[in-house]
């Protein structure tokens, strides 16, 4: 059980407390379930073209060719690139360093 008090879903005011499995507003009287409150974000995952998640260190292969942002470097569909970084955001992955797209990489 967190024993932060997230806001109220409702009235978004944070002063609300647990009573039992529920949240309680102290403002407008709203309660939800802890449960549900409690249940934190998911990670941002960032995913290959197959869906497949990657991580720091992975290998990844260049799934189509790809022209490098800012530079007359075109990565060639199939070049292999390895120990990714992962960065977030829409170029999330750092690959040999060039900024890419998670979408057009497949984890080797
Ligand atoms: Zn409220």
């Amino acid at each position: 059980m967190s024993t932060t008090a997230p806001a109220c879903p409702q009235c978004t005011l944070d002063e609300t407390h647990i009573d039992g499995t529920n949240h309680v507003c102290d403002t407008c009287g709203y309660e939800w379930p802890v449960e549900i409150a409690d249940t934190a974000p998911p990670e941002e995952t960032v995913r290959d073209a197959n869906g497949v998640a990657l991580a720091d260190g992975d290998t990844v292969v260049v799934i189509k060719d790809l022209k490098v942002k800012g530079s007359s470097t075109t990565l060639k569909v199939g070049t292999k690139i390895k120990n990714i970084r992962l960065r977030g955001g829409d170029h999330a992955v750092e690959a040999g360093g060039y900024m890419l797209k998670a979408e057009f990489l497949r984890k080797a």
